[in-house]
């Protein structure tokens, strides 16, 4: 990849979405923050402009793009200033949801997905509980089989727009202990048995509610299970590659506006008779970092082109996840030192783009973690690296804690893949098929799932993968 394929179709898109995003989102950053929640009616505008459903096809009410629609979606919110709302809708579009369209049924769909892609209904990702963070694979929320029905206890710590949730995508034990007992059910929020039972206080992304969840007794009906029954946990890890491609790209938007308003900033604000920007070591500082993002942005945009050609890209992801978490905690200090006190000023952008970027090295994956699964890919054991032959591993190489460290994506086949019509200017729309004037984008052709891997072609729960699989982390 030389260039990110951008078209005429993304920039209308992007353009539109800046508009948006700039004439009403960001004028509420603080607002919505000191609130501690945003309007409900964000979702359904970003809905309208086709932007919650920009890489989905059409019969399922998304517009039809590719995977760098979602990119630009990524990139753009980023000018609401407010990493909550960034996150909300994130989760909402590209995190909680793709994995209903890879593997949900048609009732699923349309129960669960076009209802969220059409902002009615909010979705959340449930998968962390309160002792199952990066370890997945002991996670304890049970699903007992009950005549036609699943029985759900148990409970989810973190989780994104929890307190007002319709659905949760969430992960539960259906099996034994380990990463071959857990599935993925759509789990309707007004079910008897289930409570909000904390909204947590967080230290950023402040807009965002961020809940503690509790299932007593909670009966959904079997038909919601996502998927096979024990196949959750290499689905679970399939999503966690399209949620830590969305953090780096907003981790490389993020620190390449806050460095573009400390240039600003450093040029009006004066000391000693000249502009804070004509002192030489920040003059380097920003050198330096303008430098690491450009190096950033092009690690991420390379593990987006490999997930939206469907090629391996576990370890590019997590590489572009740690690097983005890592190196945003170093621009973002240097960007708020450089704005003296103002930077230390809640109503200073800045000021809570330090306390929001804190997350992008914990969230998703910690930037711990990435560094395991990366020396997994990269650091192979010795006595298997030269192995020709597939063999079953051993207990103690497979991934028992089945932690996030455990990741892997697929291939799928170049069909399915999602296109959109070229457009040139005008305004960008969702409505099928129904382009304005001057090449407005219209969704265009659609496709049977987002631009996302499926179930490794590799991986099984069951079967320890070959000895010579390079996905397997
Ligand atoms: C604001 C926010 C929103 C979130 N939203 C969601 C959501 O919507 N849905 C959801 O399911 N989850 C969500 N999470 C949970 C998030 O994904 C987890 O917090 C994260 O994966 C880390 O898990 P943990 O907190 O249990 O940390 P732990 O797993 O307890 O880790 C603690 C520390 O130990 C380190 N560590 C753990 N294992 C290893 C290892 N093998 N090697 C080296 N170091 C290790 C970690 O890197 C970390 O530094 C959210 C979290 C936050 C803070």
């Amino acid at each position: 990849m030389i260039a990110p394929p951008f078209t005429a179709e993304h920039d209308l898109f992007r353009k539109t979405l800046r508009d948006y995003v700039v004439r009403e989102l960001a004028p509420h950053a603080l607002e919505w923050d000191e609130a501690g929640i945003f309007p409900r009616e964000v979702f359904r505008q970003l809905a309208e402009l086709g932007a919650l459903g920009v890489n989905y096809p059409e019969e399922v009410g998304g517009s039809g793009g590719d995977f760098w629609h979602a990119v630009v979606l990524a990139e753009e919110l980023v000018h609401s200033r407010n990493s909550g709302v960034n996150m909300a809708v994130l989760v909402q579009s590209q995190i909680a949801t793709p994995i209903i369209q890879e593997i949900g049924t048609a009732e699923q769909k349309k129960e669960f997905l076009a209802p969220a892609l059409a902002g009615e209904k909010i979705a959340a990702l449930g998968i962390s509980e309160p002792d199952a963070g990066s370890d997945v694979a002991h996670l304890r929320t049970t699903a007992r089989r009950s005549g036609d029905d699943y029985v759900i206890d148990g409970a989810k710590m973190w989780i994104t727009n929890g307190t007002r949730a319709d659905f949760i995508t969430l992960a539960v034990r259906t099996g034994g202990p380990g990463y071959g007992g857990i599935s993925l059910v759509t789990f309707p929020t007004d079910v008897k048995g289930f409570s909000v039972s904390k909204k947590l206080q967080k230290l950023g992304n402040l807009s965002s509610d961020t809940a503690l969840l509790f299932f007593e007794d909670c009966r959904i009906p079997a038909r919601y299970l996502l998927g096979e029954e024990n196949q959750g946990f290499y689905h679970v890890m399939t999503n966690f590659q399209g949620e830590r491609l969305m953090a780096a790209i907003g981790a490389v938007s993020g620190m390449d506006q806050m460095v573009q308003e400390s240039l600003r900033y450093g040029n009006e604000r004066q000391a000693f008779d000249k502009p804070l920007i004509k002192f030489q070591v920040w003059r380097h500082r920003f050198a330096e970092h303008l430098t690491s993002i450009e190096a950033a942005r092009w690690l991420t945009y390379r593990a987006c082109d490999l997930f939206a050609r469907k090629e391996p890209a576990v370890k590019e992801i997590s590489m572009a996840k740690l690097f983005t978490g890592d190196l945003i905690q170093r621009v973002v200090y240097d960007c708020m030192q450089f704005h003296g006190g103002m930077g230390y000023v809640v109503e200073t952008p800045v000021a809570r783009a330090f306390r929001d970027a804190r997350l992008l090295s914990i969230g998703g994956g910690t930037s711990e973690i990435m560094k395991e699964i990366i020396a997994k890919l990269v650091c192979p054991p010795q006595s298997r690296a030269n192995d020709p032959q597939p063999r079953r591993r051993s207990r103690r190489s497979r991934p028992s804690s089945g932690s996030r460290s455990a990741s892997c994506a697929g291939r799928t086949s170049a069909a399915g893949r999602t296109s959109a019509r070229s457009g040139s200017g005008g305004s960008w729309s969702r409505s099928s098929g129904s382009s304005s004037a001057a090449g407005s984008w219209s969704g265009g052709s659609s496709a049977s799932s987002p631009s996302r891997p499926t179930r490794p072609s590799c991986w099984s729960p069951t079967t320890a993968p070959s000895s010579t699989c390079s996905c397997w982390a």
